[in-house]
């Protein structure tokens, strides 16, 4: 495991480059399970390098930057057992240098849902995304489900911006009780931990709903929210198309049940993506 801090130590990765496809999996670091989850992935496809850094400019300026847990030390020691190829965890000044304020447009993707709510958020995941798929030139980059609206809106900038990579949508990891894993997990305290399985225990219900034939979305939706009654806030709630998180009123094809709560001092998401036609209803990916 090649630990890379500068954009000097990346020419190393030339030498791996001619050994077999390099796969990127970019993280903010706080490793827990599911990035795990995303490596072991990664290194079914070919050499795997993972990124570590908390990019600030996809959080708002009353968000959690400066309390978002860092610990480079025990990242390496979670990835050591899976043996990456290699580690890139730039400082601040290596990564932005002195930016001039260049940055992503997100395409429409991100104009509902989380990109409604943190303005920036998405462009400032575009930005960095970019700024590694160009330091680091994978061929494979392996994203977190999820983050199900950034997995689409990164999927819309390498096409509209010919990357030349292939994206691959990782299956959530969760919990025993179904809640989702999360870096900002550990902000939740017994009590605000029991509430956090709402999030996924809602959009079971939407599935199960939808098993026993409801298709009418605006039912749907309600079915969720009656489930997300325990959380502090419901920030959305919400049944969509997938790829272009349309609005419908019938849930049929490829769909998104999407949520984003307040629990406790933790803002929560989630999401199930499902194949809804006559054979039935099933879990699927968001890329093809
Ligand atoms: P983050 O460090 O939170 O930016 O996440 C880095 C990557 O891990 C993103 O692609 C996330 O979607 C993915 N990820 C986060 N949580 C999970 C999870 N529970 N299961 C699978 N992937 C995840």
């Amino acid at each position: 495991m090649d630990l890379l801090r500068s954009r000097q130590d990346l020419e190393r990765l030339d030498a791996l480059r001619a050994g077999g496809r390099l796969v990127l999996v970019p993280t903010m670091g706080a490793l827990h399970a599911g990035h795990l989850d995303l490596v072991r992935r990664a290194g079914e496809i070919g050499l795997v390098v993972v990124s570590i850094f908390v990019n600030p400019a996809q959080f708002g300026p009353d968000e959690d930057f400066d309390r978002y847990p860092r610990d480079l030390d025990h990242d390496l020691e979670a990835l050591a057992p899976l043996a990456p190829d290699a580690v890139f965890a730039p400082s601040l000044p290596e990564m932005y240098g002195a930016p001039s304020g260049v940055s992503v447009v997100p395409g429409p993707r991100a104009d509902g849902l989380c990109g409604a709510l943190r303005p920036g958020h998405f462009a400032g995941v575009l930005t960095v995304v970019a700024k590694l798929f160009n330091l680091i030139r994978p061929d494979v980059a392996v994203f977190g489900r999820k983050d199900g609206q950034q997995c689409l809106v990164i999927d819309e900038m390498v096409r509209d911006l010919d990357f030349h990579l292939r994206l691959v949508d990782a299956p959530t990891t969760r919990e025993d009780d179904g809640l989702a894993l999360s870096s900002r997990n550990r902000y939740l305290g017994g009590e605000d931990r029991r509430r956090a399985v709402c999030l996924s225990r809602g959009l079971a219900a939407v599935k199960a709903a939808l098993e026993e034939g409801e298709r009418d979305v605006a039912g749907l939706e309600a079915r969720l929210v009656r489930e997300l009654a325990v959380a502090d806030d419901v920030e959305y709630a919400k049944i969509l198309t997938v790829p272009d998180l349309s609005r419908i009123e019938h849930a049929e094809g490829k769909v998104i049940a999407a949520v984003a709560a307040q629990v406790g001092p933790a803002r929560l998401i989630d999401n199930m993506v499902l194949n809804v036609d006559e054979q039935g209803v099933t879990e699927t990916s968001l890329f093809p």
